[in-house]
């Protein structure tokens, strides 16, 4: 109710937006009233000069300059002044809003006072009073005031304007008083007239009158009010719900941060600017790693805190650059490449702080638009930074990565492997190459080692080192094998029904092929749908991936050799070696890695380390088998430690398996007896 009183009176606290509504309609206003006043005065001026000239003032001229000439230029000068006023708020040259204030105060000030100045005089003359009310319902009707203020403003005009005429003109029975006066002087007659006067004050007619117009003017100053308040609060609103969408639309509602909306759009200023050092700018992508663990871990909730937290990290970090929140737990900076890896540093040195018992790390990818093929397009410049970061996931060691073509291709080309793999199954890109294996004893192939081949379109054929790891990492990796294991059993029946040669295949499995897929009972279809006996099919597993889940794997080569396949261990000595691997699993052929090789003739513990795996392997009942032989010299030692098998360029590179026949039928490379021609 309090609330309502004040408002209705024009005393309640208004808001910035509401004054500011209030001040430039008035400002506008003052535009139409200065025109006028001024257009009037001038007209005066005009006028009363005119007769002055003519002679047909009766009065001396220092009268009319006292009682017009100052008053009419008062007001020309104030409507000026205020015309230059608000028609410079309005063009937006001025913003100094207490000036304005006061002129418009004057300026109504001056208006009413030139109002009850000039209608005194015509009342005294028994005219009108029309020029005080002009002014009124100019200054009150055509600004908007407060109520009170407008109350005031009337009220007090009224009172002055009546105290100024009350007494000056008779009324009650003025023209019996008039016709008295007879021969008196002229003092005498204005005295007479001024204590009739005294008597009688005005006529309840023009009280009456006079209340009227004080009490519709203020009625009116008071809807105005209203009316431009109801106004300027559904502007404000509507304003407020303006700006509130256009927030929505360039800031991230979780951080608080821009978004990428808002972050295109400025970089693109910000690389445009003449001013803009472009060799000293640099983009850059971070990436939470294993950010998705915490959310699982702790919950969504937590999750977001984090974000927050980094986002607010972020900012402060890189002050004064353009910072935003890309997706998921993903952001972009753009920032002075001067100075950018102390401050990545430090960043990811605050994110370890956030670390509970899971590894988060920060990884920052960053792309320098410099150089042949700069693009300065944000969006562009974003990708880019961010295939930069992308290539440093998953490495323990590396935090950081700057752009460069070669990355791009690397990663274009990764892409491409996992997006195309079904396709590339589907068209036949994938092909089975051979490689022998032979006896040291007569250099006789006994075996093959299936290699993939991914023969594409149009990055021609790519070697396992550019898919598997990639197809691992997409956990892809068993439909590759399993196209393999179909294509082998496919040439064994070939082979079988046509009656040509074909030795035993060893087929390379990954680890994950046991976690993604049943790899093993795969392959026992696939041995019952060619029909091809179970010895033909050898299975070469790399001891890596025996570190881990142990039971789990032991089980399925467990199956694999009472199936009757042979299982090999590829890459012994590799890297994670242990001869722990001996002693927990039961395999019948080791693969010794080609990296003993690698130093052959000059490094001289190679022989020694080679004759003893070899002896080892004797004595746990298994094949010794070395690949990578690419010199006599190297066939010829493995031959006089008794290793049994060698697999090499010395022989034969991995070939299709119609250029392995070919060799075979050359006599560039012989096969065992038993395996010269498969029947079954
Ligand atoms: P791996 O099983 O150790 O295969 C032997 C690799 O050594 C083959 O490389 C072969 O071309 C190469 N090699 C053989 N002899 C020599 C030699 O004398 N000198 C040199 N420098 N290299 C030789 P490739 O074909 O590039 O295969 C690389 C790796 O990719 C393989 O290593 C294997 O781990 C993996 N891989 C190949 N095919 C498949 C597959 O079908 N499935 C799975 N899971 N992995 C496969
Ligand atoms: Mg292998
Ligand atoms: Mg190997």
């Amino acid at each position: 109710m309090k609330q309502k009183i004040l408002r209705w009176l024009g005393l309640e606290h208004q808001s910035p937006y509401v004054k500011n509504h209030f001040y430039a309609t008035n400002m506008r206003s003052s535009i139409y009233m200065s025109v006028v006043v001024i257009v009037l005065e001038i007209w005066m001026i005009i006028r009363m000069s005119r007769m002055w000239f003519r002679g047909e003032l009766p009065n001396p001229f220092s009268y009319y300059l006292e009682k017009y000439y100052i008053n009419y230029f008062l007001l020309l000068g104030a409507g000026i002044v205020m015309l230059v006023y608000s028609l410079l708020y309005i063009a937006g040259k001025t913003k100094y809003r207490r000036v304005g204030k006061t002129l418009l105060y004057a300026f109504s000030f001056i208006c009413i006072y030139f109002g009850i100045k000039i209608s005194v005089g015509d009342y005294t003359k028994g005219e009108q009073m029309l020029t005080f009310l002009t002014m009124e319902l100019f200054t009150v009707c055509l600004l908007v005031w407060r109520p009170v203020v407008g109350f005031l403003i009337l009220t007090v005009s009224y009172l002055v304007y009546l105290y100024k005429i009350s007494g000056l003109v008779p009324v009650s029975g003025a023209y019996s008083v008039l016709h008295d006066l007879g021969d008196l002087t002229p003092e005498e007659a204005y005295e007479k007239l001024q204590a009739v006067n005294a008597s009688s004050g005005l006529s309840d007619a023009t009280k009456i009158n006079l209340f009227t117009m004080w009490l519709s003017t203020l009625l009116f100053c008071i809807s105005n009010y209203h009316k431009t308040l109801s106004q300027a609060l559904k502007d404000e609103s509507l304003e407020e719900a303006n700006r509130r969408l256009s927030d929505a639309s360039i800031m991230d509602e979780l951080t608080g941060i821009h978004n990428m909306f808002y972050f295109r759009t400025e970089a693109e200023k910000i690389v445009g600017y003449v001013t803009t050092d472009r060799e000293n700018i640099v983009f850059l992508y971070f990436d939470i790693e294993n950010f998705k663990y915490y959310n699982e871990k702790y919950g969504f909730q937590a999750g977001n805190t984090l974000l927050r937290d980094v986002a607010k990290l972020i900012e402060e970090t890189f002050p004064g650059s353009l910072v935003s929140r890309l997706s998921d737990d993903h952001f972009v900076v753009l920032t002075k490449h001067e100075g950018s890896m102390e401050r990545i540093k430090s960043l990811s040195h605050k994110i370890h702080g956030y670390q509970k018992d899971l590894h988060l790390e920060l990884k920052c990818g960053a792309y320098r638009p410099v150089g042949e093929d700069a693009d300065l397009d944000p969006s562009v410049a974003c990708d880019r930074a961010r295939f930069a970061c992308n290539s440093v996931k998953r490495r323990y060691e590396q935090h950081f990565q700057q752009y460069d073509k070669q990355l791009e291709q690397r990663l274009r080309l990764k892409q491409y492997i996992t997006n195309n793999l079904d396709a590339a199954i589907e068209n036949g890109y994938i092909e089975v190459f051979y490689q022998p294996i032979v006896t040291t004893e007569d250099s006789s192939i006994v075996s093959l080692e299936a290699l993939a081949r991914w023969r594409d379109p149009t990055h021609g054929l790519l070697p396992p080192g550019s898919f598997i790891e990639i197809l691992e990492e997409h956990r892809q990796i068993h439909k590759l094998d399993q196209c393999i294991i179909e294509q082998v059993c496919r040439d064994y029946r070939e082979a079988a029904d046509k009656g040509l040669a074909f030795a035993p295949v060893s087929l390379n499995f990954s680890r994950l092929d046991f976690e993604l897929c049943d790899i093993v009972g795969f392959l026992e279809t696939m041995a019952e749908t060619y029909r091809v006996p179970r010895e033909y099919l050898d299975v070469e597993i790399t001891e890596s991936a025996l570190t881990d889940q142990q039971g789990f794997l032991q089980a399925a080569l467990t199956r694999l050799r009472q199936a009757g396949h042979k299982v090999w261990l590829d890459d012994f000595g590799s890297g994670y070696s242990s001869l722990n691997v001996l002693k927990d699993y039961q395999f019948d052929v080791l693969k010794i890695d080609m990296k003993f090789l690698s130093g052959f003739s000059g490094n001289q513990k190679t022989r020694p380390i080679l004759n003893n795996i070899v002896s080892l392997t004797r004595q746990l009942n298994m094949i010794s088998l070395t690949e990578g032989v690419e010199t006599q010299e190297q066939f010829d030692f493995l031959r006089s430690i008794g290793c049994e098998r060698v697999q090499g360029y010395l022989f034969s590179k991995p070939v299709p398996l119609s250029t392995l026949r070919e060799l075979i039928a050359d006599g560039k490379l012989t096969i065992a007896q038993e395996y010269a021609q498969v029947t079954e």
